[in-house]
C-alpha cells in the first residue's frame, strides 16, 4: 500500500459512503482517473474518487471537510493548464456523472457536470436542438461552461454560460443548493464566466435552440503564400456577416483527411472554417461570396449534420499541449503580416494559429452582466502546439512565447479564462475576470471560506 496523507479512517468512510470508486494510487484506474488532455501535466492526487451522482459528491465534500482535506473537480480533464488535478488531497473525477436529459417541449436540457459536449449534442440533435457549446466532441461541459464557452453557435445564441438555466453544486458546506436568475442570483452570476471555485458543479441546466441536424459546413483550404489575402478575406467577410456565420482563419498542417488531396497531407496551408448555424439553403448565398474570391484548392462546404461537424477537430487521448490566447481590438494588415511570418514558420507539424471573430450574441450582455467579461467585439487569437516528442518541449514551447509576444502590440489586455496555461503571470490571470476580479474574490471567500476547493482554477481570495 503507498502511503498517502489522507489518513485510512478517511479512505475506509468514503468505501462504506460513496457508490462510486474510491481509488488510491496503486489502485486499478487511478492513472486512467487522473490523466487530462496536456500530457506535460502529470499531477498525483492523494486519493481519486469518482462519485456516481450527487449523492457521491455530497458524501465526498462532507468527508473531506471532516478530516480538512482539499478537493478538487475533473470534468472533461481538457483545461490545458491541468488544474483540474492537483498534486495533493482529494480529486472527484465526474466521469460517471454524465447524463443527459432533454425536455423537447421545454427547450430544456439537464446535463451531469461529468458529461462532454459529445454527450450533449447525442442527445439534443435527436430533437434538433443544441445548446451552443465546445467545438469538440470531447470537451467537458463543466470547465468550459463555468469558463465562458464559446462554440459554432455563439454569434447566434450567445456564449455557453449565457444559455444557463439553473446550476446546481455542493458547497463546501456539504449542501446542495440551486443557483438561477432568482435564487442565489449572486452565486449564478459567478458561475457564469467565473471558473468553478465556489463548490462541486452536479448539474447544468440549458436553453435549447433549434438547430440542424444539418447545417451548412466546412472548410476551404489555401496555399501558404494566400495567407495575407485569405486573412484579408476573413476580415472583410465576417465585418457585416449575419450572427449565423462564424469564421475561423487559421494557419496549419494539413491532416490526413480523406478531403484534403494526399499529395498535400503534413503541407501547411492557409484554412477557413465555417458553419451557417441556420437552414442550409439560406445559408448558401450568403456563404456564396466567401466561396467564390481567391483560389482554394478544397471546397468542402457541403450541407453536413452539425453532430458530425462538431466532430470533425476531434481530440483523442492526451497529448504534450502549450498555448496562448488573446484578443485584437481589429486584424490589422500589420497583424496580418504577424500572424503569417510566425504562423509559416511553426515546428512542422502540430503547431497552428487561428483566429476567430467575436460578436453577435455573445457580445450583446454587459461587461458584469455574467462573471464572463470579455464582451467587446474584435477577434481571438489561439496560437497552439501539440506534439508527442519529450525532446521538442523546449521547440513548441519557445514558438508559442515568441508568437505570443510578437502579437504584443496588437492585442487588448484581456485574457480568456478557459485557454490560460499554468504557467502565466498573475497579471494574465486576473485579466481573465477583467473588472469582476473583486466581486469575484468576494463571492469565493463567502461560498468557500476556508479554501476547501484549492486546487482549482486561481481567484486569489487573499490577494
Ligand atoms: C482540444 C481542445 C479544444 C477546445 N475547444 C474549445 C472550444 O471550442 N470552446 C471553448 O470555449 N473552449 C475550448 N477549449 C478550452 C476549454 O473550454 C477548457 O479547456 C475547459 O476548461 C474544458 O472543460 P473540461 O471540463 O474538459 O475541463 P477540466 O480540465 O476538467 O476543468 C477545468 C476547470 O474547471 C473546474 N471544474 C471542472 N468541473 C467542475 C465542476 N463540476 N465543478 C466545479 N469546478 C469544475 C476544474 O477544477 C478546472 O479548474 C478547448 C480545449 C481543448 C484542449
Amino acid at each position: 500500500m503507498v502511503d498517502t496523507p489522507v489518513p485510512d479512517d478517511a479512505v475506509e468512510q468514503l468505501d462504506e459512503t460513496v457508490r462510486g470508486s474510491v481509488l488510491e494510487p496503486d489502485q486499478d484506474g487511478y492513472h486512467r482517473a487522473r490523466r487530462v488532455w496536456n500530457a506535460l501535466i502529470d499531477h498525483r492526487p492523494d486519493l481519486v474518487v469518482r462519485p456516481t451522482g450527487t449523492a457521491d459528491v455530497l458524501a465526498a465534500v462532507t468527508i473531506a471537510a471532516e478530516y480538512d482535506l482539499g478537493v478538487s473537480v475533473k470534468g472533461g480533464g481538457h483545461h490545458v493548464s491541468g488544474t483540474a488535478v492537483p498534486d495533493e488531497g482529494v480529486l472527484l473525477d465526474l466521469g460517471e456523472m454524465n447524463a443527459v436529459d432533454v425536455d423537447p417541449a421545454g427547450k430544456v436540457a439537464r446535463v451531469q457536470a461529468g458529461a462532454t459536449w459529445g454527450d450533449v449534442d447525442h442527445e439534443t440533435q435527436a430533437f434538433g436542438l443544441a445548446v451552443p457549446g465546445g467545438q469538440d466532441p470531447n470537451i467537458g461541459v463543466a470547465g468550459l461552461t463555468l469558463g465562458g464557452g464559446v462554440g459554432w453557435l455563439s454569434r447566434k445564441y450567445g456564449l455557453t454560460c449565457d444559455n444557463l438555466r439553473a446550476v446546481e453544486l455542493v458547497t463546501a458546506e456539504g449542501e446542495l443548493v440551486r443557483a438561477t436568475e432568482d435564487e442565489h442570483a449572486d452565486l449564478f452570476w459567478g458561475l457564469r464566466g467565473g471558473g468553478g471555485r465556489f463548490g462541486v458543479v452536479t448539474t447544468f441546466e440549458y436553453d435549447l435552440h433549434g438547430v440542424g441536424p444539418d447545417v451548412l459546413a466546412g472548410s476551404l483550404a489555401y496555399p501558404l503564400s494566400d495567407a495575407p489575402d485569405v486573412a484579408r478575406h476573413y476580415r472583410d467577410f465576417m465585418a457585416d456577416a449575419p450572427p449565423e456565420v462564424r469564421l475561423l482563419f487559421g494557419i496549419m498542417a494539413l491532416p490526413p483527411a480523406s478531403h484534403f488531396p494526399e499529395h498535400r497531407h503534413g503541407e501547411r496551408s492557409v484554412m477557413l472554417v465555417v458553419c451557417y448555424a441556420g437552414p442550409p439553403e439560406e445559408g448558401r448565398p450568403v456563404l456564396e461570396p466567401l466561396r467564390s474570391r481567391g483560389d482554394p484548392f478544397v471546397d468542402s462546404i457541403e450541407r453536413r449534420t452539425y453532430k458530425r461537424f462538431q466532430r470533425a477537430g476531434e481530440s483523442r487521448g492526451s497529448v504534450r499541449t502549450y498555448l496562448r490566447s488573446q484578443y485584437l481590438e481589429s486584424l490589422s494588415d500589420d497583424a496580418i503580416e504577424t500572424i503569417r511570418d510566425y504562423g509559416t514558420d511553426g515546428p512542422p507539424n502540430g503547431t497552428t494559429v487561428f483566429v476567430s471573430p467575436r460578436g453577435g450574441a455573445e457580445t450583446e450582455p454587459a461587461a458584469d452582466a455574467t462573471a464572463y467579461p470579455h464582451r467587446d467585439a474584435g477577434h481571438h487569437v489561439l496560437v497552439e502546439a501539440r506534439w508527442e516528442d519529450p525532446a521538442a518541449d523546449d521547440d513548441h514551447i519557445e514558438w508559442v512565447r515568441e508568437f505570443h509576444g510578437a502579437l504584443g502590440p496588437y492585442t487588448t489586455d484581456e485574457v480568456a479564462m478557459n485557454f490560460l496555461t499554468g504557467d502565466e503571470p498573475d497579471e494574465r490571470r486576473r485579466a481573465a475576470y477583467g473588472g469582476n476580479y473583486e466581486r469575484l474574490r468576494a463571492l469565493q471567500r463567502e461560498w468557500d471560506p476556508d479554501g476547501r476547493f484549492r486546487t482549482t482554477r486561481e481567484i486569489d481570495p487573499e490577494t
